[in-house]
């Protein structure tokens, strides 16, 4: 009997190592990654350049404590101040911690305005983390459920609505923030049209509300910007980051502007792991390597590669209802509950997951090849077809060429 607490439903298969977009199971058996760790791994697996710069620093120093000045965290606090024109960042370890020192943030910038209740807008679908308040600002009753009481201080409006977030601002006069995805990523990757994000931008300027940005699955690199926020000419007060940040070294940030940049003195909030040298050496190289190599061009020429064969090969067939996203960040919509794709798609030798129990999510490695993107329309499609004519998918399916 495993030891293991039961959270995860895993897949029938353990990892031995990797390379580049390339992994191998414990049996031999190859796999092409689409999904890299859940947008973790932007540079795929053992990167060269990556992997001699970690072990370098787990040479030198891995961790102290934030009870001392860490020159690391500095630089590259410096660096993701550059890369997203805010001022500050608070360093922890994952995606959920971000938004929990966003939503501190928030707490804080209200009790600083004389509101006793500060209140934060939250989107239907919206998936922010597994703690008791970034759970309570998940838009999920599924993930809530058996965990209650959830925080007050919650408002949840549909996304993509601004008259939704303009009738709460109307009646109540708690809200201090809002807290958004801009392409939800767990809620089925649903992106928001062109002038939301200028919408609520201009709701947050008449109320003074801050403007909070999850970027934890959307940022690095992944949707072609550095930020996906970047598209739209806005500037957010919080931004958070994690996952792809230090291609799997745990790190989040909560990065903010002015009035959130100062508002956390020293006892406010912290982390004992929270940006220690290792996790910053990591973060600092990846995002150089990004830089270097080109890869937020790649990402979106390879994301357009993947869109356009996805569409042209699926479009019209009855039970695809969409195929969207944005750079790296795919769904193919569904209309039905597909998640044995996974497995079959495991089958063949090829990575991808489900979410919103309908929608195929393809989140690959930011240095995915030409090749590699018709790779997985080739594997997929077939896939997806077999599911939709309730049919196994036809012929076996042929080993993956090795990796350039
Ligand atoms: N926010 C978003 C948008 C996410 O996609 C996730 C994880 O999937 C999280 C927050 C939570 O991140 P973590 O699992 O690192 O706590």
């Amino acid at each position: 009997m495993s030891h293991v607490m039961n959270t995860y439903a895993r897949l029938p298969v353990a990892f031995e190592r990797g390379e580049g977009a390339w992994l191998w199971d414990t049996q031999g058996k190859r796999y092409l990654d689409a999904l890299a760790g859940i947008a973790v791994n932007g540079l795929g697996h053992a990167h060269p350049r990556l992997t001699a710069r970690l072990q370098e620093q787990v040479g030198r120093l891995v961790h102290t404590s934030n009870l001392y000045e860490i020159a690391l965290q500095e630089e590259l606090g410096d660096r993701l101040a550059e890369i997203s024109g805010l001022e500050s960042v608070f360093f922890c370890n994952s995606g959920c911690e971000a938004n929990e020192a966003a939503i501190k943030l928030a707490r804080l910038y209200g009790h600083k305005q004389g509101i006793e209740a500060p209140a934060i807008i939250v989107m239907e679908k919206a998936f922010h983390g597994r703690t008791i308040a970034t759970l309570t600002a998940t838009g999920s009753r599924k993930a809530q459920a058996g965990f209650e009481p959830l925080l007050a201080g919650f408002v949840r409006v549909p996304f993509d609505d601004l008259e939704a977030v303009r009738r709460v601002a109307a009646n109540n006069r708690n809200v201090v923030a809002i807290l958004v995805e801009l392409i939800q990523g767990e809620g089925g990757v649903i992106v928001c049209h062109n002038d939301y994000l200028k919408g609520l931008r201009a709701i947050c300027d008449e109320y003074k509300w801050l403007l909070m940005l999850d970027e934890v699955q959307s940022g690095t690199g992944r949707t072609g910007k550095w930020f996906a926020f970047q598209y739209s000419g806005v500037k957010p007060d919080v931004v958070t980051l994690a996952k792809g940040l230090a291609n799997g070294v745990p790190i989040g940030t909560c990065m903010a502007a002015e009035p959130a940049a100062t508002l956390f003195k020293p006892g406010n909030h912290g982390s004992t792991f929270g940006g220690n040298p290792l996790a910053c050496a990591a973060g600092l190289e990846t995002l150089a390597i990004i830089e270097d190599e080109g890869l937020t061009r790649n990402a979106i020429a390879i994301g357009e590669l993947l869109r356009g064969q996805l569409r042209s090969r699926l479009s019209g067939m009855p039970g695809v209802k969409d195929v969207r996203g944005a750079g790296l960040m795919i769904g193919i919509e569904l209309d039905s509950p597909c998640g044995e794709i996974v497995e079959r798609a495991l089958e063949a030798g090829l990575l991808v997951n489900v979410t919103a129990d309908t929608v195929v999510r393809l989140l690959p490695p930011l240095i995915f090849t030409t090749e590699e993107a018709q790779l997985v329309v080739d594997r997929l499609v077939p896939l997806i077809v077999a599911f939709l004519e309730r049919q196994p998918a036809s012929g076996t399916p042929q080993p993956a060429p090795q990796p350039a």
